[in-house]
This record gives C-alpha cells, structure tokens and sequence, in this order.
C-alpha cells in the first residue's frame, strides 16, 4: 500500500500550505484507490473551509458524499509531522496527508487511519 502523487500536485499543496501559514490548510484529495494502491489526482478546497480552523475541527461530516475523495490533507503550522488524536478521530478517507512546516517536500507524510506512515511516491 502506498500513495502516488504528481510533483507539480504536491508542490501546489506545499504552496497552499505556506500561503496560509501561520493557518492550518484543510484540502480534500480526489484520486483513485486500485488494489490498496492510492492515486491522488487532484485536490480541493472543501466549502466552508475557514482560515484559523484546525482539521480536527473541520466538518468533514457535512461534506456530501462524493466517491472520488481518496483522503485529505492539512497542514501543521507548528511543523509536528505526525497525527494528532484529533486528526485520527476526524479521519475521512483513505489517507490523511500532513504537510509540516517549512513546507518543503521531505515535510510531507501519509497515515492510514491507525495512523500508520504510509508511503509517499512522488511522479515526475
Ligand atoms: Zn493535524
């Protein structure tokens, strides 16, 4: 099992990420999962996402039902590169990515929902 995303896709995330910094950024993955292989396509910003809010927070619940969300990512501005038990207990998905201050590459890393690390394939 692993997770596979396009260079350009991850970079854009890191982006985000540092745009809203010292703000934690909550994205939704969109992608394909094939025999426990994961494939993140895109990603988004869910409604009602509000700057200052953490992802524990976030109203994953209230977001309609939509089978092309493989997982989400948020960011840690404190640049703690593990889940938190909120993080866990709000887990929505396939695969929680983190993005850890300072928002370079290597500040990027998966969890199943036991919090387990997952692999990180990055596409060139
Ligand atoms: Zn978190």
């Amino acid at each position: 099992m692993g997770v596979s995303i396009d260079r350009f896709l991850l970079d854009a995330m890191l982006d985000l990420a540092l745009e809203q910094h010292p703000y934690e950024v909550v994205l939704l993955l969109r992608g394909r999962v094939n025999r426990g292989a994961i494939l993140v396509e895109d990603f988004l910003v869910p409604p009602l996402a509000v700057a200052g809010r953490s992802f524990a927070e976030f109203p994953l619940h209230m977001l309609p039902i939509d089978f092309s969300i493989v997982g989400t990512a948020h960011s840690h501005p404190s640049g703690t590169l593990s889940p938190s038990t909120g993080d866990l207990n709000s887990f929505y998905g396939r695969v929680m990515i983190i993005l850890a201050s300072p928002y370079t590459p290597d500040r990027a890393a998966a969890f199943s929902s036991l919090g387990e690390r997952i692999s990180i394939k990055v596409l060139d």
